[in-house]
């Protein structure tokens, strides 16, 4: 099944060290979400280098100091050449981009914080490559979130994402210095874990995030059942890299997700469709850890397809809603069938359930 993915890419991840946009980045970083987009998942990209892609075109002020008004006219600069360059990369795929720029107050209060995410999740639904980023010009001190990895963070909550890869200088977390030759590497790092003594020396000196703003978004997302994974964007295809386990993966805790997906199943039940099962099959799911399997079923009632979500039904009482494995007509089929007589009914067997464990979800009474 596809995810919903927040990715955020780091200020020189797509524009270069002597500021400006760097072409080469964005196009390769849009192949890789391109070929994840055509997997069947959905993808929000919190895009920095606004300010650094800019820089090279907005006159320096005379302040050592680097002023608010010469940042916020960098990013004014930098942004559409940012968003040109991720349109024309999309162009060659016949996908569009578009630019979603808010502030720290656009998530404080509730109605705004809705418009986003219905925005957002409008975007998805055409297909749209959401590229978010502050809203730098008008972001003062008062209203900025402050660093992309935050606001990441904040998207991905706001549009109940699986997962939020955050794409950095460093491939993760490590105990000292990366490069220490030293250095212990931290694949995976489970909810429970406590990073806190650990020693941090990754910043850049483009972009305002780091590794410590990184392990914040981890703190505040891994409680409510998302991974994060830090992975570098030295790479050509970061963004699949990072799905399939680079980087370090911060786990989100588990009861969380399975709590997040059961009330995504109880939203898109199929109101007619169920299937009725007998005592043995009805006691056997109320226990938890049983898959419903085709010999308990007694019944068939309305038409569904393999991936619908519907009604385990005993006595008229929902015992049970979950994903179905089968077509309502296969169902009929299989019914009171043991598991291993179900290679005379079809080439290729489905699957030996016809709604896995994995996939079912047990209302409270
Ligand atoms: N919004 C800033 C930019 O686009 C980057 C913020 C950050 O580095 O976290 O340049």
């Amino acid at each position: 099944m596809g995810q919903r993915i927040v990715v955020k890419i780091g200020s020189l991840g797509v524009s270069s060290a002597q500021g400006g946009v760097d072409i080469a980045k964005v196009e390769s970083l849009v192949n890789d979400l391109v070929a994840l987009k055509q997997q069947g998942h959905e993808l929000v990209l919190v895009s920095s280098g606004a300010i650094n892609a800019g820089r090279p075109h907005v006159k320096k002020p005379d302040e050592k100091q680097l002023s608010l008004a010469w940042q916020q006219a960098c990013a004014a600069m930098g942004m559409p050449l940012l968003m040109s360059a991720y349109q024309k990369a999309l162009a060659g795929y016949k996908l569009y981009s578009a630019q979603v720029l808010v502030t720290h107050d656009d998530f404080k209060a509730r109605p705004r914080f809705l418009n986003v995410r219905n925005t957002l999740l409008t975007l998805l639904a055409s297909g749209a490559l959401p590229v978010v980023n502050e809203n730098d010009t008008v972001s003062t001190k008062e209203i900025t979130v402050g660093d992309n990895d935050q606001l990441a963070a904040m998207v991905a909550e706001a549009i109940g994402a699986d997962r939020l890869i955050l794409l950095t200088d460093a491939d993760g977390l490590y105990d000292r210095d990366p490069k220490d030759p030293d250095a212990k590497h931290f694949p995976i790092i489970d909810f429970r874990e406590d990073f806190a003594g650990i020693k941090l020396t990754t910043k850049t000196s483009v972009g305002r995030g780091g590794m410590a703003t990184k392990l914040q978004a981890v703190r505040r997302l891994t409680p409510v059942g998302l991974d994060v994974t830090i992975a570098t964007f030295n790479h050509a295809t970061p963004v699949s890299r990072a799905l399939m386990g680079g980087g370090t993966v911060f786990k989100g805790d588990p009861r969380e997700k399975v709590k997040k997906r059961m009330s995504w199943i109880a939203t898109v039940v199929r109101p007619s469709c169920a299937i009725v099962v007998d005592e043995g099959a009805s006691n056997a799911l109320k226990a938890g850890k049983a898959s419903l399997l085709p010999i308990g079923i007694k019944k068939v009632l309305g038409s569904f397809k393999r991936g619908d979500v519907i009604a385990v039904k005993y006595q008229q009482k929902t015992v049970a809603l979950g994903i179905v494995e089968y077509d309502s007509k296969d169902v009929l089929r299989v019914m009171g069938k043991k598991s291993a007589e179900l290679k005379v009914l079809f080439e290729v067997v489905p699957s030996h359930v016809v709604i896995h464990r994995d996939n079912l979800f047990l209302p409270k009474d």
